[in-house]
């Protein structure tokens, strides 16, 4: 019995799904909960999409909807998926404390102010170097901004590699900045995703991050691991989750956890 901790609804730039489809779909799957976990992205450039969540309605419309979803056996929560830029984090943290969610995932979804899903940003140098960039920003953004639970879908970048062969090791080449960010992680006491967004169209063979990383963080002594299928409709709630515990539990991991009222409550696999 699992639960998926990161979904976005029409309240995210880019997505049509109505909470209510989501709630239902994610019942009828058979999971413990659900989580949604809208975009934030403040100061998305503009040219690339419209990332502004509309704040003053977001905490109260999914509120209410978790509270009248929510029964014995299947909770709805309340989160927001924060896109860190260290530019904007006293802004985020405002936002983040405005209203009291359950849960916030911190995600690095721009380099440098590019976005890696669009074709220009590869043009941008060479691929190593601007994928070792990416490790880097994710480091200085959870330098900058800790006011997050989990570190949402990390290597995620890969997904959007053209190089196939270059999506088969997202760890080894990096290992020193992978190491950085997941001991800082270690160090304040957060959690690491494991996204399983990336296998839908075969993207990527994993979820991010890649068992290799997870069993990385396993050693370096991280015990906390949300789970989320980053759901854009709601067919895709929970995508890939049959795989999810045998691979985690490969990695050393016996638990999984979900952030209630910003805790972590443990939950075997
Ligand atoms: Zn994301
Ligand atoms: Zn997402």
């Amino acid at each position: 019995m699992l639960w998926d901790n990161h979904m976005h609804s029409n309240f995210s730039g880019d997505s049509d799904a109505s909470p209510i489809d989501m709630i239902n779909t994610a019942k009828s799957k058979g999971l413990l909960g659900m989580t949604f976990t809208d975009h934030l992205d403040l100061d998305y450039p503009a040219e690339f999409g419209f990332f502004d969540l509309d704040i003053e309605n977001y905490y109260p419309a999914q509120h209410k909807l978790a509270q009248e979803n929510s029964d014995d056996s299947f909770t709805v929560l309340t989160g927001l998926e924060v896109g860190i830029q260290p530019h904007i984090v006293e802004r985020c943290s405002q936002i983040v404390n405005d209203h009291p969610y359950d849960f916030i995932i911190g995600s690095t979804h721009l380099v440098d102010k590019y976005d890696p899903y669009f074709d220009g940003f590869w043009d941008r140098g060479e691929t190593n170097t601007l994928l070792k960039r990416y490790y880097e920003c994710i480091l200085e953004n959870i330098t900058a901004f800790n006011d997050f639970d989990s570190l949402g879908h990390l290597d995620y970048i890969f997904r959007y590699v053209k190089n196939p062969e270059l999506k088969k090791d997202t760890h080894q080449p990096y290992f020193e900045i992978v190491d950085a960010i997941l001991s800082k992680i270690i160090a304040l006491d957060k959690a690491i995703e494991v996204n399983t967004g990336g296998l839908r169209g075969n993207r990527l063979p994993n979820p991010n991050p890649s068992p290799s990383i997870i069993k990385r963080y396993h050693e370096l002594g991280g015990k906390l691991i949300t789970l989320g299928a980053d759901a854009h409709t709601p067919k895709d709630i929970a995508f890939a989750f049959d795989i999810v515990p045998d691979l985690l539990k490969d990695c050393g991991f016996k638990e999984f956890v979900v952030y209630k009222n910003r805790k972590p409550e443990a939950y075997p696999l």
